[in-house]
């Protein structure tokens, strides 16, 4: 199937960026810049859908002003270290950018000695992902791959409302 080169269209808050590379699913990805800073990379079919127009700070706007006006939602997620303490999961530190990070993507940094992208997760203690990669959006992929398998899973357990807005900005 030949691919529609989108390169500097803009759906939403994302202006693409450049391809990168075929999904599993046979889509073709791209990376976006979003207005707020962040990037990432998006199934080409869901930003020409309208499915996916932020890197989710779209989502976290909206999820912030919901609990804004609803203050029995800002109680509930207000217990955050009931939820933090999950399964001796931090579901917080682990989805929140550290401000020493420079790539604006959480677990995702720039080696400056091997010039590569490297993607990590700890999950449990544990470093489930720990690889390098050439391009930034490779690295970016590998991190939301595995944000997928192994936070999911857990989400879907917790079912609380916090949980419920992880699970929509990962599935974002
Ligand atoms: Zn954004």
């Amino acid at each position: 199937m030949k691919r529609k080169d989108i390169t500097g269209q803009k759906f939403g808050r994302l202006t693409v960026m450049r391809y990168e590379g075929a999904a599993k699913n046979g889509n073709a990805t791209w990376l976006c810049q979003c207005d707020c800073g962040q990037r990432t990379v998006v199934d080409g079919y869901r930003l020409r859908k309208g499915a996916t127009t932020s890197c989710g700070c779209y989502r976290r706007e909206v999820m912030r002003e919901a609990i804004r006006k609803n203050p029995k939602t800002a109680a509930k997620i207000g217990q955050k270290n009931q939820f933090a303490a999950t399964e001796g999961v931090n579901l917080n530190a682990t989805l929140t950018v550290r401000s020493t990070n420079q790539s604006g993507v959480t677990g995702v940094s720039f080696d400056q000695q091997s010039g590569k992208w490297n993607a990590r997760l700890f999950f449990k203690g544990q470093l489930v992902l720990n690889r390098t990669y050439c391009s930034f959006g490779e690295a970016v992929t590998a991190r939301q791959h595995a944000e997928r398998q192994y936070l999911m899973p857990l989400l879907k357990r917790v079912q609380t409302p916090e949980a419920m807005s992880l699970m929509e900005l990962l599935e974002a």
